[in-house]
């Protein structure tokens, strides 16, 4: 693999560079710096920026409004967004549900919905799980049921990340009982606001609001929000879990993360792990790195074929775990650095007085060990890391 960029894309790299430095908004590089939460409008305001100019949505194809890149221009934009402290996209609409919309939607369906999400004027979430269908995601039971031109929903749909934000969620329901459960499923496209949807939040160990219960009772859907035919949603679902495996990599922000972590370490108030020579904190970062660096050939390797407009295949399953493995590691790694100062964020939780005794509180600590709760949930959302285990297996044939 020929790694060397060419003038041209070095030229598109500075493009991007400076626009990340002078036009987006600075303010919400800040606050994600800080460690601070984004709001809603933070998000809004950030993805609207870069719609302004046209960068919104790189993967998708030119005609639906795509910007024309490149696989390498694709991953070059990605690394200068987050080498500059930039969020990622919300990846609902822009990643997962927009291809299954351009791909198998009406021409009434693509000009309804993906002028809106190309321009972030609404926000998607998404509604697979069901308590009972998680990594069995076919046994899901939420109903469907065809009445006129209309489908009445009952159910409930769990651990939805940011339903509290969406305009608009799409679901897989059940519009027959057959006996291959993967048949009878159908993709539907619902407004949030439409009446009998009700979203109940849902706390996680972090401390933070992401993720929710959102439930169905009696809600009138239109057949016009149906994603192609009914019975077959499985293999829309299947198709759309292909793009959503590959948008968890996010290597120039891993590298951005090590970085910090060598400098936090020769600050931190206690002492410097990474000065101590054959120490287990430098040895354990030095390998931590070399992960960083095998993901980033992954990624590479699994985004190659996307350049003949090919789907990503399972081996988006391979880059999902060692994504994964390493967004752990290097939370690990700060908890570690955080030493005695990663129990305020236990002690605030439980109302004890932790001040006492803790005059500085270094500032990474809090964010960092909220980080590291959080990303043990990333071995499971997105397909549990044993699925994907199964999956490549079954492709080498064990
Ligand atoms: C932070 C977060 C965000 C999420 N966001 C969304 C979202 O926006 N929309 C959405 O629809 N869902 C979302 N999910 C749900 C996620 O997709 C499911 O949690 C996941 O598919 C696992 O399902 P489950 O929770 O039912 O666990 P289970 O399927 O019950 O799995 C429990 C454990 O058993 C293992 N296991 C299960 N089956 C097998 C098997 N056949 N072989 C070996 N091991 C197995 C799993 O690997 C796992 O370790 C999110 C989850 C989290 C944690």
């Amino acid at each position: 693999m020929d790694l060397t960029l060419s003038d041209a894309d070095e030229a598109f790299r500075a493009e991007v560079r400076a626009f990340f430095r002078k036009t987006y908004p600075q303010a919400i590089i800040a606050k994600s710096a800080n460690g601070q939460v984004l709001t809603k409008a933070d998000r809004v305001a950030s993805e609207q920026a870069l719609a302004a100019k046209g960068w919104l949505a790189p993967g998708w194809p030119k005609e639906h409004g795509g910007p024309g890149w490149t696989v390498t221009q694709r991953f070059i934009f990605d690394e200068e967004l987050e080498r500059a402290g930039a969020p990622n996209v919300s990846p609902m609409g822009l990643l997962y549900v927009a291809p299954v919309i351009y791909t198998f939607g009406t021409e009434a369906q693509k000009a309804r919905w993906l002028p809106d999400i190309l321009n972030c004027r609404v926000l998607w979430a998404q509604g697979y799980s069901e308590p009972e269908a998680g990594s069995d995601l076919a046994s899901l039971r939420m109903s469907a049921e065809l009445v006129g031109d209309h489908y009445i929903l009952n159910g409930e749909k769990i651990w939805t990340s940011d339903a509290h934000h969406a305009d608009w969620i799409f679901c897989l329901v059940r519009t027959e009982t057959t006996p291959r459960k993967q048949d009878g499923i159908t993709f539907l496209c619902i407004d949030m606001r439409t009446p009998g949807v009700e979203v109940i939040p849902i706390i996680t160990i972090d401390g933070g609001h992401h993720l929710n219960r959102v439930t169905f009772a009696d809600v009138r859907v239109p057949t016009l929000n149906r994603i192609g035919e009914e019975g077959k949603g499985w293999s829309y679902a299947r198709y759309l879990l292909g793009h959503e495996r590959t948008s968890y990599a996010h290597v120039a922000a891993k590298k951005c993360q090590i970085a910090d972590l060598r400098r936090r370490s020769a600050q931190a108030p206690w002492g410097d792990l990474l000065a101590e020579a054959g120490g287990a904190f430098r040895r354990r970062l030095a390998e931590v790195e070399l992960m960083v660096e095998a993901l980033e050939i992954t990624v590479l390797r699994v985004l190659a074929p996307l350049a003949s407009g090919e789907a990503p295949g399972n081996e988006s399953s391979i880059l999902k775990i060692i994504a994964t493995e390493t967004a752990q590691a290097i939370t690990e790694l700060n908890l570690e650095l955080a030493g005695v100062y990663a129990a305020p964020f236990f002690a605030d939780r439980t109302g004890a007085d932790w001040r006492a005794g803790f005059e500085t509180i270094p500032a990474f600590a809090p964010p960092g060990v909220a980080a590291y709760f959080l990303t043990r949930a990333q071995t499971i959302y997105g397909g549990a890391t044993e699925i994907q285990k199964t999956i490549i297996g079954r492709q080498l044939g064990l």
